[in-house]
This record gives structure tokens, C-alpha cells and sequence, in this order.
């Protein structure tokens, strides 16, 4: 049967890929994907035949992968970070209904909310969750309700899709829901461009976050009310286990 396998490649770095995501990849001929993800692999894997759509042409993107598996060609579609995590996993599985000779394998990768909080200590100790603030597939309305809802429940919070050219002012709006339900002192971080050149880290408060610039190669990360800051990183800590001690 035809397959074609479905990988996250991490956040950037070589190093970051699973060994599982390596082998995918080197046991493909054709790999499809988004410019900026394909280029980061041609100089791992050199000698593969890479077919680019651009961004937002998702349809026609999962379309080429699926035609040139039922050519008999092996196959990797490849996302950033873990492909079901806002990337094209869920997609491939719709599109793949109109052709139900290949079969997918979705391997996972590390997200950038994991390479992320690894880059700012440990973030993500307690309960957290994920929103992303792009209103291109999800309307506002409903993305407002999520960050009140989070906010409320005092998860850990990892913004995707911070910000873009126009969208400038979301994280801005997005902390300014946010600070009604915690405190202006909540410990906040941004990584950019994790494991890729130019990898930085700022922490900084909930209150500084508003007036922050962070772009689309950056995620957010917002507190709980435990989260603090320890030698310059930014840890949310499991329990009360050493408090205790
Ligand atoms: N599938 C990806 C997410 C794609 S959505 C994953 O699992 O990581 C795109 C958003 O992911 C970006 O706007 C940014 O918020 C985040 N992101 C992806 N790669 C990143 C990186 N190397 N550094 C910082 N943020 C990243």
C-alpha cells in the first residue's frame, strides 16, 4: 500500500528532530512542505526531490503529496514542530477521504511550546494549554473566549501565531483581556526563533508583555499564579513538594 508519512521536525535544529522524523525522511523521494521548512532541511538531506506550495495553498499542498504517493512515489509531508499541532495532520486525513489507496503515518515532533520552555527554564510544570491567536481559520470572537476561559482557570498559557504584519496589536489585545482575570505581575516569556540562528529569550512581566513585540517566529508564554522567576529563568513549579521540605 502506498503511505505517506506525516512528520514533525522540531522547532529549527537537526538536533531536535526524532530519530523517528530522521528515518521518515531519509526513507522518502519526495518531500513536501512549506518553503521555509523544506530549506531547513536541504542541507540535512540533500538529494531528495522538495515540492513547495505556498503559504495557504494547504488543499492543493496535501493534494501534490497524496498524487505523487498514488504514483508510487515515497512520500514525507512535513510540518514544524509536531504536524498535528496546528499543522497539516488533520488536514491530510480529510483530503486523504479522495484517496483511499494511501495510507498516512503521522510521526511526532517537538513543538515549539516544548522547545520553547526548554529554552526559558521550565515554564510548563503544571497545567497548560495552547492558543493561537491567528483569526485566519478561527474567528476572534471565539479566540477572545479561550484566553478568558484559560485565564481563569490559571493554566500555563503558550500563545502560537503571536503576532503579523496584520495582526500587530493581537498580543496587545490579548494581554489586556488577560490582566483582567491576573495580576500584572505574572511572569511572561517570548522565545524567538527557537533552535534556528538567532534563538533569544526575554522574561518579563504580564503588564511588559502588553507592550511587547513579539512576531511570527516567536511563541508567548504566560505564568500561572505560582510561575516565578529563578536565576533568570522562568519556572512554574510542579507542587508544594518543596515548600514542604
Ligand atoms: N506545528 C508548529 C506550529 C505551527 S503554527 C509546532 O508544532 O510548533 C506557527 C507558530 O508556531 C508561530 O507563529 C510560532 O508561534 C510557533 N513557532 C513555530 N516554530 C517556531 C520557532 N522555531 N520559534 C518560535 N516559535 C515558533
Amino acid at each position: 500500500m502506498n503511505k505517506i508519512y506525516v512528520v514533525g521536525i522540531g522547532p529549527g535544529a537537526y538536533e531536535q528532530m526524532t530519530v523517528k522524523a530522521v528515518r521518515a525522511i531519509e526513507m522518502s523521494q519526495v518531500i513536501v512542505g512549506y518553503t521555509v521548512y523544506t530549506d531547513l532541511l536541504k542541507k540535512e538531506f540533500p538529494d531528495k526531490d522538495y515540492r513547495n506550495t505556498p503559504m495557504r495553498q494547504e488543499v492543493e499542498r496535501c493534494r501534490m503529496a497524496y498524487e505523487e504517493a498514488a504514483a508510487g512515489k515515497k512520500v514525507a509531508m512535513v510540518c514544524s514542530g509536531d504536524a498535528g499541532i496546528y499543522g497539516m495532520a488533520g488536514l491530510m486525513y480529510e483530503v486523504g477521504t479522495e484517496y483511499p489507496q494511501v495510507e498516512l503515518e503521522i510521526i511526532p515532533g517537538v513543538t515549539a511550546a516544548l522547545g520553547g520552555a526548554a529554552v526559558l527554564g521550565a515554564p510548563l510544570g503544571h497545567d497548560c494549554c495552547m492558543i493561537s491567536l491567528s483569526d485566519l481559520l478561527t474567528p476572534w470572537e471565539q479566540i477572545e473566549k479561550r484566553i478568558v476561559a484559560a485565564a481563569l482557570a490559571d493554566f500555563v498559557i503558550c500563545l502560537y501565531n503571536p503576532s503579523s504584519k496584520k495582526r500587530s496589536d493581537y498580543l496587545q489585545k490579548a494581554c489586556h483581556l488577560m490582566l483582567s482575570y491576573k495580576g500584572e505581575d505574572t511572569v511572561c516569556g517570548i522565545v524567538k526563533n527557537i533552535a534556528r540562528e538567532g534563538e533569544s529569550m526575554e522574561i518579563l512581566s504580564l503588564q511588559e508583555l502588553k507592550d511587547a513585540k513579539a512576531d511570527m517566529f516567536s511563541t508567548v508564554f504566560i505564568g500561572n499564579c505560582k510561575t516565578r522567576v529563578i536565576d533568570g529563568k522562568m519556572i512554574t513549579p510542579r507542587g508544594y513538594q518543596y515548600e514542604r521540605e
